[in-house]
């Protein structure tokens, strides 16, 4: 039965969790907790049910955590092309070729029109940081190294090293870690629910605000602009009407790199292909990640134009035309035969068709409880990737006490379901809880989510 799990694995993990407790530094984890209650072990996944080391069955509702098991657990024709790659050939170094890399980014090229070339590596901060230097490398070569400056928005993130945290719009996470990579300048967000102008047309208002950054900066010496397509961690931010189209317009204007961060939204999250796409935004890079493989093995991709890339060969005699990065695990062959089967998956079980309908399930759900649960301020998202905010007082938005907000995400928890929350940033921006399952998310499994929640706000907050 591919939704139970197997027996034999939970008889005695007390020593994977006295390992754990003496060994492990979990991420994004306060550890003083554990020196009393049990760090969570996932031990095994089918489906979108995941168990831990004590044997509890949880519905996963935030895929794998951090929105990345886009296909769900258990998929043994995943397991089997890692085995029969790597068996044949596992790894060698990028400046050399592979067979499923080759084959993989041509599928990958056909879902992205406009694009043509892959750069293989690790993780999205990779990724992003791949076409951070690329754009480097062109302003060096082509407009005299003036043009290096790289934008980025309030509330995005874009990864975890010093240069993406320079480019890192959430001040709760990049606190403590300065000081940053020069060069990297910020914009504000687009979030319409907590407004910063009162204006009718509020997209087009926000996109002014990074033509006015633009101005001050002075646009010839602006290379980049990095953005997710919806702000994912920073609060579930769908775009304004308006927004995408006037900020494709003002790259165009000022001849500025569009780079869309699809890490999170990329291989359909948001029910197409790409997040980018449902805005008919053209973009110059793409990064993706979490979704390429669903986690089966560690794999990014930083996809860009012909015409980027042909900057880089514009003189062969010359050591410092071509792009002088490398990646070494970006040679690894396990990504891209898992990343080619998990698209074969996508493809043939309809998962975008799926998403777009569980998509519909979900917000309305979500807007039910709206309407019984004052402490939901707005609802917010597209896909599988949806937020709820919630506000001590819908009037003033004030955000809800984040104590209350962990204590509706641990009782979700207790009952059997994972759901999200992102953090309250330092300035008091929001408290959102999310919802990304995989997906192959069922309209029960979406109704059993919801309503875990359902009791869980009524719990915390009555
Ligand atoms: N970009 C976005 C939008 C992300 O959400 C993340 C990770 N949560 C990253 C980049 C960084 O990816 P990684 O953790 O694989 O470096």
């Amino acid at each position: 039965d591919a939704m139970t799990r197997s027996n034999d694995t939970f008889n005695d993990m007390s020593g994977v969790i006295a390992a754990d407790r003496a060994h492990i530094w979990h991420h994004l984890a306060q550890h003083k907790p554990f020196e009393t209650v049990d760090p969570r072990i996932i031990v095994e996944g089918k489906g979108l049910r995941v168990w831990d080391a004590k044997g509890k069955e949880h519905i996963d509702a935030v895929s794998g955590g951090v929105w990345t098991v886009n296909v769900g657990y258990g998929r043994e024709s995943i397991a089997k092309a890692i085995y029969d790659q790597v068996l044949k050939m596992n790894f060698f170094g990028g400046a050399a070729g592979s067979v499923p890399g080759a084959l993989f980014a041509e599928k990958l090229i056909a879902k992205m029109p406009g694009l043509s070339r892959v750069y293989y590596a690790n993780s999205g901060s990779e990724a992003n940081e791949k076409a951070f230097k690329m754009i480097r490398q062109i302003s060096a070569r082509h407009h005299g190294g003036k043009k290096y400056k790289i934008l980025y928005r309030n509330r995005d993130y874009h990864g975890s090293t010093l240069a993406t945290m320079s480019a890192g719009g959430q001040n709760e996470r990049n606190a403590q870690y300065g000081p940053f990579a020069p060069g990297f300048v910020e914009v504000p967000h687009c979030m319409e629910y907590r407004k910063q102008w009162d204006v009718e047309n509020y997209g087009l208002r926000a996109a002014d605000a990074i033509e006015e950054v633009i101005l001050r900066e002075g646009p010839d010496t602006v290379g980049g602009l990095c953005l997710e397509p919806m702000t994912a961690g920073g609060g579930v931010i769908t775009p304004p009407e308006g927004y995408w189209d006037r900020v494709q317009e003002i790259c165009q204007k000022y001849n500025i790199l569009l780079h869309i961060d699809e890490v999170v939204c990329g291989m359909g999250r948001t029910g197409t292909w790409m997040g980018y796409q449902n805005y008919g935004i053209k973009p110059d890079f793409v990064s993706l990640a979490k979704g390429v493989a669903s986690g089966y093995a560690a794999i990014s991709c930083m996809v860009t134009t012909e015409a980027v890339f042909d900057m880089f060969k514009d003189d062969p005699n010359d050591p410092l035309s071509y792009f002088r990065d490398i990646s070494t695990f970006g040679g690894c062959t396990a990504g891209p035969a898992a990343a080619l089967e998990n698209m074969r998956i996508l493809e043939d079980e309809d998962l975008l068709g799926n998403t777009l309908r569980m998509e519909k399930r979900l917000m309305g759900n979500l807007s039910n409880l709206m309407d019984k649960h004052r402490v939901i301020g707005d609802v917010r998202g597209k896909g599988l990737f949806c937020g709820a905010e919630l506000v001590a007082d819908r009037g003033t938005k004030e955000p809800a006490d984040e104590k209350k907000v962990a204590a509706v995400v641990a009782d979700c928890a207790a009952q059997g379901v994972l759901i999200g929350m992102t953090n309250r940033s330092l300035t008091g921006l929001n408290n959102t809880l999310t919802f990304a399952p995989p997906l192959i998310a069922t309209g029960d499994d979406i109704d059993a989510i919801t309503h875990a929640v359902d009791i869980a706000l009524t719990k915390v907050f009555s």
